[in-house]
């Protein structure tokens, strides 16, 4: 990988080489502070793509038979090198997606933490006996690696998304073709040469980069893939379901959300709030499981509202490398523009905006606003910025009810001393994760993550990529 100048030149890392693209046409990768170039990448073609599938096929045959010992040396070894590479992956997760240190620090250490838990899941790939009717019959099932894994990842958790999926994937015995985001092509190329140091064989980890509605149809619609693993907006999502469904391949969807919290009126506040505000301006508000909506019980409305906003005017928007700053510059033009208009439409239709709203440089400040209705596009679509409604409650009932009015489903939080009640919520709020006195934003290595609705199919994590990413079968020797 040529990376030695100021601006970064990117190729695909294809059958354990670093190629250009067949066309040789490359693209530009902005850093989103000032959009000054970071990187020119390879612009892959559908030609690219086939060739990465052909690679990672080619590969499957000797990779499946490697052994769990070997896998597992080689994802713990990755760990190694990770930490001994820490200050470019976090210059790239500064530089490239525009981090903030904390953030990066965060991921780096969550991305370790993948990968050494995918260590130990190549030693937990296991089947069941089972007992029989037919006589002198042993059963058993036995799970087998699926072959092809096509992992596709979004610009704002690059590192931990890249390091679980493909971490998983290689554990369990697949060979992999990543499509990260056109926005964050860097983080993934530096992991697939750490993949490479570490001793995977050639062609187990393939990276292409591009345009993805250009060329993801090539990956997601390959005969020889097996599983896709899909991590981005709802939109693509259901397209990519759409071409798996003709395919009859298996996929894992994990998309967008509009997480709510309730905060009850015997509800700590002390501790609500500063978990409120992580709960949405982690990285600007570019958090899928980020809370976008607070229902927060009529008693200690006004005084959730008062304590909020002191927290949120105070929210560090300074240097990147200031282990203080919060906030993120938002990714794209078209993504600004998105925070903007969800902003502007809650306006005009008669929101209040608390605390925030204006712009500096490219990072919105963080927002709060009060008074949204159902009208304003910012009540039910994701606007994946520091942006975040706060409603009045005057039941439990009712902010359950509310929370559960939406068609996306990931994240949830409540915030109360009463564990009926938050037992309660946890039972019928219709998200795939609720966090009870704790923020929305939570994950961890072996936990089922993910969502419904809107918000996804299937769970990734340790155990749910294990039986996700193999097949099993059912094997009987008549004794
Ligand atoms: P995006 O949907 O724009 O892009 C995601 C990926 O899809 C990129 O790699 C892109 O290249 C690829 N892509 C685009 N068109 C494709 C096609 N036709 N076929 C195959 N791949 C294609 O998302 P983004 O802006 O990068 O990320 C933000 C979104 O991701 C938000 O909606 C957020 O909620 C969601 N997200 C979800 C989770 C989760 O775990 N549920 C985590 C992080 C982000």
């Amino acid at each position: 990988m040529k990376t030695n100048t100021a601006v970064k030149t990117l190729q695909h890392f294809i059958g354990g080489e670093w190629v250009d693209a067949e066309t040789n046409a490359t693209f530009e990768v902005l850093n989103p502070l000032d959009d000054s170039l970071y990187a020119n990448a390879a612009k892959g073609t559908g030609g690219d793509m086939r060739k990465a599938v052909a690679a990672a096929k080619s590969a499957f045959s000797g990779y499946r038979e490697t052994l769990p010992k070997d896998r597992e040396r080689w994802l713990l070894r990755v760990a190694e090198i990770m930490e001994a590479r820490k200050a470019e992956l976090l210059d790239c997760l500064i530089d490239e997606i525009g981090s903030p240190i904390q953030k990066a620090m965060f991921e780096f250490e969550k991305g370790l933490t993948m990968v050494r838990a995918a260590a130990g899941l190549c030693r937990n790939v296991r089947g069941e006996t089972i007992p029989s009717d037919a006589p002198g019959k042993f059963s058993m099932s036995i799970r087998e690696p699926l072959g092809v894994v096509a992992v596709i990842t979004p610009f704002n958790v690059p590192l931990i998304k890249t390091t679980r999926l493909v971490a998983n994937a290689l554990a369990v015995g697949n060979t992999v073709v990543h499509l990260p985001s056109e926005m964050a092509p860097h983080l993934s190329l530096l992991f697939a040469s750490i993949v490479a140091e570490a001793g995977f064989p050639e062609g187990t980890y393939n990276v292409v980069t591009g345009y993805g509605h250009e060329i993801g149809d090539a990956l997601t619609g390959h005969k020889d893939v097996d599983f896709v693993t899909f991590t981005g907006s709802s939109v693509i999502g259901q397209h990519i379901n759409e071409i798996c469904a003709r395919n009859k391949t298996r996929n894992t969807l994990e998309l967008g959300g509009k997480s709510p919290t309730l905060v009850m009126a015997d509800a700590d506040l002390d501790k609500a709030v500063p978990l409120a505000a992580r709960s949405i301006f982690m990285f600007g508000g570019q958090a899928c499981i980020g809370s976008s909506r607070f229902y927060v019980e009529r008693p200690v409305y006004d005084e959730f509202v008062k304590r909020f906003a002191m927290i949120t005017s105070k929210v560090g928007m300074g240097d990147l490398r200031d282990p203080n700053t919060v906030i993120a510059p938002i990714i794209s033009q078209r993504q600004r523009q998105r925070v903007k208009d969800h902003i502007a439409d809650a306006v005009a239709k008669g929101a209040t905006i608390v605390t925030g709203g204006e712009w500096e440089g490219n990072r919105c400040q963080p927002t709060l606003m009060t008074g949204v209705t159902e009208e304003m596009t910012v009540c039910k679509s994701e606007t994946f910025g520091p942006v975040t409604s706060i409603y009045p409650i005057d039941s439990y009932e009712e902010g359950l009810e509310k929370a559960n009015d939406t068609d996306y489903g990931l994240s949830s939080a409540i915030f109360t001393k009463n564990i009926d009640r938050a037992f309660h919520f946890a039972r019928n709020i219709g998200a795939g994760m609720c966090h009870i006195n704790g923020p929305t934003i939570h994950d961890e290595a072996h936990v089922p993550f993910g969502g419904n609705g809107e918000s996804g199919v299937g769970r990734e994590g340790t155990d749910a990529d294990m039986e996700a990413m193999t097949e099993l079968k059912w094997v009987t020797i008549q004794l």
